[in-house]
C-alpha cells in the first residue's frame, strides 16, 4: 500500500473519531475539523452504516494503524512479532508502536505530531545513544538516551515543542530532560501508559481470522 499523502483530517473523518494527527490543533474545538464536520468524506459520507464484526475489527485495525503512521506491510510484521512474543498479543502490539523512536520524539515533547517527528528525525535532527539516526520506525530499549543534536536544538518545530510541553505532560515511561533536549527511556511501555480508547484485541482478532 503506497503512502498516503492527502490530507490528515480526511482520516479522521474517515474513522469517524479523532486520530489527533495534527499536534496542537487536534485540541482546539475550532480548528479540528472533527467538531465542524465529523462526517465520512464522500457523497454519501453522512449516513454511516453500522458495522459487521469484521468490519468493527477492520476500523479498528486501521485507526490505530493511521494514528501510528504505519505502512500495512509494517503493520503486519508487528502483529507477526507481537503474536509470537511471550504475553498478551495486543499489548506486545501496542508496546512495539508507542517504543517506535517517532513516538518517543512526540511523546518526549520534542516535536508536535507523528509525522512531524518523523520528518524531523529523516533530517537526522536526533541521536540515539550518541550515533544519528534518520530513520523514525526504529525501536527503542530500556535505558536507550534520545537527544535533540547540538546544531538542531533551535530548529523552530523542535524549540516550539518544548517550549510548549508543559501543556501536554510527559509519558511516565521517559525520563525528560528538556533543557537538555534529552530523553531516556526508564522501561517499556505498560498498557496503562497507552491511550486507553484503543481495541487492541479487535486488531488481534483480525489478524486471526
Ligand atoms: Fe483529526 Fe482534528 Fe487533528 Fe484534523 S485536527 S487530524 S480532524 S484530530
Amino acid at each position: 500500500m503506497a503512502k498516503y499523502i492527502g490530507p490528515k483530517c480526511r482520516l479522521c473523518r474517515t474513522e469517524g473519531k479523532q486520530l489527533f494527527l495534527k499536534g496542537d490543533r487536534c485540541f482546539d474545538k475550532n480548528k479540528c475539523a472533527m467538531f465542524r464536520n465529523s462526517s465520512a468524506p464522500g457523497m454519501h459520507g453522512a449516513k454511516r452504516k453500522k458495522l459487521s464484526g469484521y468490519g468493527e475489527q477492520l476500523r479498528e485495525k486501521q485507526r490505530i494503524r493511521k494514528i501510528y503512521g504505519v505502512l500495512e506491510k509494517q503493520f503486519r510484521i508487528y502483529i507477526d512479532h507481537a503474536m509470537r512474543a511471550k504475553g498478551i498479543s495486543g499489548e506486545n502490539l501496542l508496546r512495539i508502536l508507542e517504543s517506535r523512536l517517532d513516538n518517543v520524539v512526540l511523546k518526549a515533547n520534542f516535536a508536535p505530531s507523528r509525522s512531524a517527528a518523523r520528518q524531523l528525525i529523516g533530517h537526522g535532527h536526533f541521536l540515539v545513544n550518541g550515533k544519528k539516526v534518520n530513520i523514525a520506525s526504529v525501536i527503542v530499549k530500556p535505558n536507550d538516551v534520545i537527544e535533540v543534536a547540538e546544531k538542531s536544538r533551535q530548529v523552530l518545530p523542535i524549540k516550539a515543542s518544548v517550549e510548549n510541553a508543559g501543556k501536554r505532560g510527559t509519558a511516565e515511561w521517559l525520563d525528560v530532560n528538556a533543557e537538555k533536549f534529552r530523553v531516556q527511556v526508564k522501561r517499556l511501555p505498560e498498557r496503562s501508559d497507552i491511550d486507553p480508547q484503543l481495541n487492541e484485541q479487535l486488531v488481534i482478532e483480525y489478524y486471526s481470522r
